[in-house]
């Protein structure tokens, strides 16, 4: 292992990441239920099934299958032909049953890997262990002050996809990387809605530090992190309060832990000697799941182009990384940069990815304009970039002309003319310009033609004063030269 990870000089961090992932189907794993909980009153998307009543029987939900292995496929990883559920057995208010269905000895994705960039074209390769299909369970509240306490069971059911890394991870900002590349990998991959401030994807970090690179040390598990800063905050607090307890002459215990984000600091909540026992057994009432390879080799002709395609190849065209950065955010934008590049030459495509990033970000900023409506005009804009391209206008007035066009999907040419942005493209109504200026400014072509250069640029100005800006000034001032014979 490398020196650059030690901390204090001695000590390694090692860093494993669990994340769930809400999967995007209409309804419930295993009951025709809505999956969208977000506006719903408590306890109105619910069914037998999900209350866990006695004689009830789970079916499995299709489409859950599906976007486990577009997300398995995602993460470059082995999808197993056969998989089955397991019982999760534990009690909770929030768990009618008394056990979750998860799965425990045959996940449906095997071993995979994620690249996630750190900048600077440095990356941190990170092996997936695991990822498993399993019901979430409901959500419990305690009203501060109450004397009793709350269950809303429209979340018991909703299909998770339990995504396990290897302990290859060994400092905060990796941790932050790695989840970021995560929530990318999925968007992409269309297998949920990623929305972090509802809980579509929960990270749990697992951190230990050792001063022996022969062993671990003893992991903390803080739990329930739901942004990518609290992921970075949590690990980086929890690296420095082991530490602190090593360089005491403590011991670190080996607990579960919460994050107060108010605080910035993880609080213990349970230690392993409340560890539980699960036992664990296959669930009767579900079939193993069969994946054929023929269907699983399908998904992957169809999967999209993923993010780090997409950096090589938004990285030919001289964009930095700032820029690809923003772009890739957003799948609607790498498309429109991914198609005009697959039809249109790299300059063309530069233009745009300038603009993407550049003005149009500014626009969707301040609410003008949204990303539908850029699509919309794609081919618009292409014509945009081969008129700057061509100096038919400046590139200010070409920002002027785009936002026209976003707005309205109107012809750029079109715009360009309504607006007089068009530069003055005809050489002879050029010179017939310079040739009047020079006439009425004797004193000042005198001026240049003794060699005072500084009088150029006064013509320069009075050129682009009478074609109203509309001329190119490095043209100007060239056929000025040539007119005086300097
Ligand atoms: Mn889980």
């Amino acid at each position: 292992m490398s020196d650059k990870y030690l901390v204090k000089g001695k000590y390694l961090p090692t860093i494993g990441v669990e994340c769930h992932v809400q999967l995007k189907t209409k309804t419930k794993l295993f009951s025709g239920v809505s999956n969208d909980a977000r506006d719903a009153e408590p306890n109105t998307l619910i069914s037998p099934i999900c209350l866990g009543f006695p004689g009830t029987l789970p079916v499995l939900n299709q489409e859950s299958i599906h976007l486990a292995v577009k997300a398995g496929l995602a993460l470059r990883a082995e999808i197993a032909n056969v998989s089955h559920f397991d019982r999760k057995h534990y009690f909770y208010p929030d768990l009618p049953k008394g056990y979750q269905i998860t799965q425990f000895e045959r996940p449906i994705v095997g071993k995979g890997v994620v690249e996630a960039p750190l900048g600077g074209g440095e990356f941190v390769s990170v092996g997936i262990t695991r990822a498993h299909l399993e019901e979430d369970a409901g959500k419990s509240s305690h009203p501060s002050g109450a004397d009793y306490s709350l269950v809303d069971l429209n979340r018991a059911g909703t299909p998770l996809l339990e995504i396990v890394s290897e302990p290859d991870i060994h400092n905060a900002a990796e941790a932050k990387a790695y989840a970021h590349e995560l929530y990318l990998l999925m968007k992409y991959a269309g297998v949920s809605d990623v929305d972090l401030y509802h809980g579509n994807m929960r990270f749990d970090v697992n951190v230990s530090v050792s001063d022996n690179p022969q062993k671990l040390g003893t992991r903390s598990e803080t739990k329930n992190l739901n942004s990518f800063k609290s992921v970075e905050k949590a690990v980086e607090f929890e690296i420095n309060r082991q530490i602190e307890l090593l360089e005491k002459g403590q011991k670190v215990i080996q607990e579960t832990r919460g994050w107060d984000d108010a605080k910035q600091k993880t609080i213990s909540q349970r230690s392993k000697e409340d560890a539980h026992d699960y036992r664990y057994f296959p669930d009767p009432d579900l079939p193993p799941i069969e994946v054929e390879q023929e269907y699983i080799d399908r998904q992957l002709d169809s999967m999209p182009t993923m993010p780090s395609a997409l950096r090589s190849l938004f990285g030919s065209l001289g964009m930095t990384e700032a820029q690809i950065d923003t772009i890739i955010e957003e799948p609607e934008m790498s498309d429109i940069l991914r198609q005009i590049l697959d039809q249109k030459d790299p300059k063309t495509a530069k233009i745009v990815g300038n603009w993407l990033t550049g003005e149009l970000q500014r626009l969707i900023t301040d609410g003008e304009i949204n990303l539908k409506q850029i699509a919309a005009v794609t081919n618009q804009m292409v014509k945009l970039a081969s008129m700057l391209d061509g100096a038919m206008l400046s590139s200010t007035a070409a920002k002027e002309v785009l936002a026209v066009v976003v707005k309205t999907g109107q012809d750029p040419e079109d715009v360009a003319k309504s607006k007089n942005l068009l530069q003055v493209s005809d050489e002879s109504e050029l010179v017939m310009i310079v040739e009047q200026v020079i006439s009425e400014n004797e004193k000042a072509a005198d001026d240049v033609r003794n060699g005072e250069m500084k009088a150029i640029g006064f013509l320069v100005g009075q050129v682009m004063k009478l074609s109203q800006g509309r001329a190119n000034p490095a043209k100007v001032q060239e056929l000025i030269k040539k007119q005086l014979g300097v």
